[in-house]
């Protein structure tokens, strides 16, 4: 399995990485991409990827989108051979942190850059339904991923439309806020389907007993994968092989 959206250079990863990414492994999960959030952060994602052989991403979230002025930085982290995406960019309209004109700015220069450097778009997308779409169509963008996909039917529709990859994470796993995702998962094509923890964020809520300090990380794939798989009627053996292959796909990974 490979989670393709984890947040390692998070503060609560500080203390016991190297058990975080052991134990990943333990749990079948042989390959991850750590997520860069901040020009700083993506620089910290390809020194872990390195440090422990694995991939990262190169990107500014929205949420900073507020402190952007180029992409020049991007592009020289993006020159490491662990980097195999940029993102993760895109639009988050349910916080706000920025102001949407900057976070417009912001997101289609990153589009761009990916294009320019052939390399795919880790995308993040909150509340900013139609608006994403359109600037993702507009940009013409041809390889990405939806990441953490919450969303209702007609943005899952529209992305499919726009021929992106899912991210499904552990939201399908709330029984509060990600029933709609039970249903909805069925909808994604086969090709397009990938699986991420997002951690240490979005702890699957039905895990018992609750990790400590309620800290998601990336052993806990295969429960999200036993969800996804559970939703769908399928083995997860199966769904978990065909989401390992799209993400080779769609990041070019060996
Ligand atoms: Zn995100």
């Amino acid at each position: 399995m490979i989670d393709v959206g984890a947040n390692l250079t998070h503060s609560s990863f500080r203390d016991d990485l190297e058990a975080v990414v052991a134990r990943a492994r333990g749990a079948g999960v042989s390959t991850l991409i750590v997520t860069g959030t901040t020009v700083a952060e993506s620089r910290e994602a390809a020194k872990i990827a390195e440090r422990f052989d694995l991939h990262s991403t190169a990107g500014i979230h929205p949420h900073h989108a507020k402190d952007f002025s180029n992409t020049d930085e991007l592009k020289s982290i993006a020159a490491h051979p662990r980097v195999v995406a940029i993102g993760e960019c895109g639009l988050d309209f349910n916080r706000n942190y920025s102001p949407h004109p900057a976070q417009e700015d912001c997101f289609t220069a990153q589009l761009q850059l990916g294009m320019d450097l052939g390399k795919p778009l880790f995308l993040h997308s909150r509340d900013a339904h139609p608006r994403f779409a359109e600037i993702v169509k507009s940009m013409k963008v041809q390889k990405a991923v939806a990441h953490c996909f919450t969303g209702e039917r007609d943005e899952l529709r529209a992305y499919l439309d726009l021929g992106l990859y899912v991210g499904i994470t552990g939201w399908i796993c709330d029984e509060r806020r990600g029933k709609h995702l039970l249903e909805l998962v069925r909808e994604i094509p086969r090709d397009r389907l990938l699986l991420e923890t997002d951690a240490p964020y979005l702890t699957p809520r039905d895990m018992k007993p609750q990790p400590k300090a309620r800290r998601n990380e990336p052993a806990f794939l295969p429960h999200i994968l036993k969800a996804v798989a559970r939703a769908l009627g399928r083995e997860p053996e199966e769904v978990g092989a065909e989401t390992t292959r799209n993400a080779r796909t769609l990041f070019g990974l060996k």
